[in-house]
């Protein structure tokens, strides 16, 4: 079979997610520009292979068997100013390189979300979300490519459908190409207190999560009607409470994974793990939450390359 140049064959993943593990794509592609990400979802329909779109691998578990078919990373890295107070960036731009560009060219909105890894593409699949920031609050439209025709069409903010770890892309076949985020154009002074909220961010960030090695929360929280505690009128929604009540944090191990000691809801890649031995710990963490609290916790981090959704999903 003959490849396009930025298609190759047989490409290990486990460098290329933030957990470390997993096994090799079939066929590995970054498109540079339009024509090319459409070129590569061509030979994908035309040899009848699945696709798989990657980021920078920060929200995903990738099978220790590889990923069958063709996996897509954008190398779509443009970032620009449309006007005073809207910039446009590719999908595969990082969040943090975003960030620093706009607080670069005084403008100030993003940076609540420094410090976390993940491209523009990953971050409006999963409406990327800190606190009570959403990414949703900033999108103003973006430009998205159908899975099947590649056909490419301009949309706004409504047409994404944003929830908390929700968007139309978890339904509807499209892949980012770009998006357009509103921000708000401020002076130097203003400026420089904006950097000094990202590194203070940043500070709090590394003392309280792992920073590397994990998938971040590997489960979402759970919806107010998936459970009855409550505490001060309000519904016990943070999965890690659960987790941390039942003491798993930095003790749960099997292999090489373990619930890290910072943070109950976060797994971490002590070294050499297998994705088998995250997915294990996952399944004790969901079988304990479930024997303890009666309710199942459910993944945030996408699972990549699974013949089988190896965990509980009810
Ligand atoms: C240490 C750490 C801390 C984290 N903290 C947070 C946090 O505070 N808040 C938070 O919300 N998340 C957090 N996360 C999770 C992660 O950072 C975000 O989900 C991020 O947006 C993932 O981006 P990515 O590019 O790596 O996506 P990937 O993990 O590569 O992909 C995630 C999903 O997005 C899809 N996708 C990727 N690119 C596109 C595209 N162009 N078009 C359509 N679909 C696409 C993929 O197919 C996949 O289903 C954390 C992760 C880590 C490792």
């Amino acid at each position: 079979m003959r490849l396009p140049s930025f298609i190759q064959e047989n490409i290990p993943l486990g460098d290329k997610n933030w957990f470390g593990t997993g096994g090799n794509a079939q066929y590995f592609a970054t498109p540079k520009n339009h024509d090319e990400f459409s070129q590569a979802l061509n030979f994908a329909h035309a040899h009848k292979r699945p696709i798989t779109l990657i980021g920078q691998g920060a929200n995903m578990l990738i099978s220790d068997d590889g990923v069958e078919g063709l996996v897509i990373q954008p190398n779509l890295n443009n970032i620009t100013i449309i006007d005073d107070q809207l910039v446009t960036a590719g999908a595969g731009v990082t969040m943090q390189d975003l960030i620093n560009f706009c607080l670069d060219h005084n403008l100030i909105g993003l940076e609540e979300f420094s410090g976390i890894p993940g491209t523009v593409g990953g971050s409006v699949f999963i409406n990327l979300h800190y606190f009570q920031f959403l990414l949703s609050h900033f999108l103003v439209s973006a430009h998205v490519m159908h899975q099947q025709t590649g056909e490419i069409i301009n949309v706004d903010n409504t047409w994404f459908n944003f929830g908390y770890n929700d968007s139309t892309l978890h339904h509807k076949p499209y892949y980012v190409l770009d998006a357009t985020f509103k921000l708000t154009k401020v002076s130097e002074i203003e400026c420089a207190y904006a950097r000094g909220r990202s590194a203070e961010i940043i500070r709090h960030r590394t003392a309280r999560y792992p920073s590397k090695n994990t998938c971040g929360s590997f489960f979402r929280n759970f919806h107010a009607h998936e459970v009855s505690l409550e505490s001060n009128g309000k519904k016990m929604i943070h999965v890690a409470y659960y987790l941390d009540k039942i003491g798993v944090k930095g003790a749960l191990k099997v292999g090489n994974a373990m619930v890290s000691w910072q943070h109950a809801n976060m797994i971490v890649n002590c070294g050499n793990a297998t994705t088998q031995d995250i997915v294990d710990v996952a399944r004790k963490m969901q079988k304990l939450v479930k024997e303890h609290f009666g309710i199942m916790p459910q993944t945030e981090c996408r699972l990549v390359g699974f013949k089988h959704f190896p965990l509980k999903t009810e």
